[in-house]
């Protein structure tokens, strides 16, 4: 934790020196609420990559969650190339994600071998259990990937400068808007992603995703005075800010 401290007090990044990693539960997560984000960065020069925990094989009523499960694989396969990002997939079912430390070793491996600057996944309040899972795992994942004494095949990454949290219409309780982000000129590139997902095309959920994300990002960067923003909140401890003088 002491070196995620001291990391969040280090001078911005500069574009093309980044690597993004959005880290969602299930396969779609990522992508409609951080998206736009990622393909900014693609844009800007830096590397942007997923992790899908599970598939969320278990959202289609119509479908075996096999079948599903093997749709959403290859609906995030060109939802990932669209945005230009490296996906990788955990190896859960969804509904059964778990804060372990089995889980947590994994993502500190993948952590560890994509070697982000910034992670971005779910707040700590959610609807969903897996998203709330999530949450934790990522957070012991990411020290634990620090960690000399943590043993696995790839050697440890103290690289992580934040951990940021996707606004998400299943994770709303207690999440402020902390950041905004001008993903304007991104929100094409995302849309284009995003409805690589038939539940995001409409169908199988009667939740209005694309509506709600694209009114989302017009509210966000309303208030920013942007056109479209993306809004991430941050663990209270980040929000400290040490200045030699009021800015
Ligand atoms: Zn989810």
């Amino acid at each position: 934790m002491l070196a995620i401290l001291a990391a969040l007090a280090a001078p911005h990044a500069t574009a093309g020196d980044r690597v993004v990693l959005a880290i969602g539960a299930h396969a779609g997560d990522a992508e409609i609420t951080t998206g736009a984000l990622l393909a900014r960065h693609k844009r800007l020069g830096d590397r942007v990559a997923l992790l899908h925990l599970t598939l969320g094989e278990g959202g289609n009523p119509k479908m075996s969650p096999a079948a599903y499960g093997e749709q959403k694989k290859r609906e995030a396969l060109v939802a990932a190339k669209v945005l230009g990002a490296e996906v990788l997939f955990g190896p859960w079912k969804d509904g059964e994600l778990r804060d372990t430390e089995e889980a947590a070793r994994y993502v500190a491996d993948v952590i560890r071998q994509v070697k982000p600057t910034h992670v971005v996944t779910h707040w700590k309040a959610s609807l969903h259990p897996d998203h709330e899972a999530a949450h934790r795992i990522v957070n012991a994942a990411v020290l634990l990937a620090s960690l000399e004494g943590f043993e696995s095949a790839h050697v440890r990454h103290r690289g992580v400068r934040g951990v940021y949290y996707a606004d998400n219409w299943e994770d709303p309780e207690r999440f402020t808007p902390y950041l905004y982000v001008d993903v304007t000129e991104d929100l094409a590139t995302w849309k284009a992603a995003v409805t690589s997902y038939e539940f995001v095309r409409g169908g199988i959920s009667s939740f209005p995703y694309l509506d709600y994300y694209e009114a989302l990002a017009r509210v966000r960067g309303a208030v920013a005075g942007k056109r479209f923003a993306v809004a991430l909140e941050v663990d209270p401890f980040s929000k400290k800010r040490v200045l030699d003088a009021l800015p």
